[in-house]
């Protein structure tokens, strides 16, 4: 499994990383960035963020 995020759709609205227990998350230059250690694929921001803009993906 990998997520990431869909630049395109993104608009930094920044609730995946309210969403994130982890703390996995941040805002850098409008967009979202998931940062792989931390992450525990829980799809909780995928399930917040509104835009369909988080992506996860059988690997
Ligand atoms: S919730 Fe979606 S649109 Fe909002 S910052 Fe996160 S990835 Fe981007
Ligand atoms: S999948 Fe879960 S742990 Fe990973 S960034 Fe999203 S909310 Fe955080």
């Amino acid at each position: 499994m990998a997520i990431r995020v869909n630049r395109e759709k993104c608009r930094g609205c920044g609730n995946c990383v309210f969403a994130c227990l982890e703390d996995a998350i941040e805002i850098i230059d409008q967009k979202a960035h998931i940062k792989e250690e931390g992450c525990t694929l829980c799809g909780d921001c995928y399930e917040a963020c509104t835009s369909d803009a988080i992506e996860m993906e059988a690997s």
